[in-house]
């Protein structure tokens, strides 16, 4: 299949990398050499091609732009000790991304392109994976609907592409959140599971707000009773009461399955703490802190790893806590990052050669 599929390749001529340093870097601000490009046409996937990274040129009548077909996935490689690179669970989003195209009504990609492209293309790209810890390549890959022409149906034509960009620690200071009572991320029959562009945008208002307020985030809650919690921002969220950790449940397709917080459920139960996935109010979270069992709060997902939680604010109270004394957020960032860059076993397989 591999050999039947051909991924062309076009090698830049000179590289970028003697332009940049990969110390200090910003978020999603530099791209690699190259890029995997792809077209969906007559119902089959064709000219799967690597190339140099250079701007597109769009039809103005591009359907994507106008009616939001347009899916992504977010995934990171590293480099261990011994130069070896790795992608961290890369299959869960591929199995991911084709759930998100299903959602919006677009082709998935066959394996032969998303993975062995994604694979090829860091190949080549291999010297753009930070070698310092906290460090790594992150992946971009995306589609979006081609056809050039302005009517609300599926498109025909669709284009599927992925990007590299050197990413370096993403600090994530503990973050003061704002419980969402108005606006919603996501509803039951909607599309919150999906990687869906539109949902990024449709959350950037409710954001913005919270921040004239003083707050880096929201914490979205369900859209019918705004009683449950959903999820932190673009991440998941995890509720540590007594020896718990909570995180809401998949259930109702209003949550991202996340790969962060499969593998964060995972090395919460190894910690030895029970886990449970199940739909959790915000009067049981008060009802924990009164009581003084609410010990950690805190978002998982790929760009941060874990993010800590310091403040919660709903309605007119006021949650705080003394993240200096936490124990579990770090260490489970700590181990995470451990199997990432190679200093802890890879016990669950998680760690996908290059
Ligand atoms: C990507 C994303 C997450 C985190 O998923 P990971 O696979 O852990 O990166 C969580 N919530 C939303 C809304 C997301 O888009």
């Amino acid at each position: 299949m591999i050999a039947a599929m051909g991924i062309k390749v076009q090698k830049a001529g000179r590289s970028k990398l003697q332009d940049i340093s990969l110390e200090n870097l910003p978020f999603g601000k530099y791209f690699t050499d190259h890029m995997l490009e792809a077209d969906f046409e007559n119902g089959e996937w064709k000219n799967a091609e690597i190339k140099p990274y250079q701007p597109m040129l769009l039809n103005p009548s591009v359907a994507a732009i106008h009616y939001g077909q347009a899916i992504f996935e977010g995934i990171k490689a590293y480099k261990n000790k011994e130069g070896d690179a790795f992608i961290f669970r890369p299959l869960d989003n591929f199995k991911r991304f084709n759930i998100s195209a299903e959602r919006m009504q677009m082709p998935g990609v066959p394996e032969e392109i998303f993975m062995d492209g994604m694979k090829q293309l860091i190949q080549l790209d291999k010297n753009w994976i930070p070698f310092k810890e906290d460090h790594s390549l992150y992946i971009r890959p995306f589609m979006f609907a081609s056809d050039e022409v302005i009517g609300v149906r599926p498109s025909d034509n669709y284009k599927f592409m992925i990007i590299l960009s050197p990413t370096g620690p993403y600090y994530s200071a503990p973050m003061r959140i704002y419980v969402e009572e108005k606006y919603v991320r996501a509803v039951p029959g909607g599309v919150g599971y999906a990687k869906a562009a539109g949902n990024y945008g449709a959350a950037l208002y409710a954001t913005a707000q919270a921040k004239k307020k003083g707050y880096d985030q929201v914490l979205w809650m369900d859209a019918f009773e705004h009683k449950y919690v959903q999820e932190c921002g673009t991440m998941n969220v995890f509720f540590v009461i007594g020896n718990t950790a909570i995180t809401p449940d998949l259930e109702q397709g209003t949550i991202l399955d996340g790969v962060t917080r499969q593998s964060s459920i995972t090395l919460l139960k190894e910690m030895g703490f029970a886990v449970e996935e199940r739909p959790l109010s915000m009067d049981d979270i008060i009802d924990a802190y009164k009581a003084g069992l609410l010990y950690e709060v805190f978002g998982t997902g790929t760009a941060a790893t874990i993010s800590m939680i310091k403040e919660l604010r709903y309605k007119d109270f006021v949650m705080q806590f003394d993240v200096e004394k936490w124990k579990t957020a770090p260490l489970l960032k700590k181990w995470l990052t451990d199997i990432r860059e190679g200093r802890r076993e890879d016990k669950y397989g998680w760690m996908y050669p290059v």
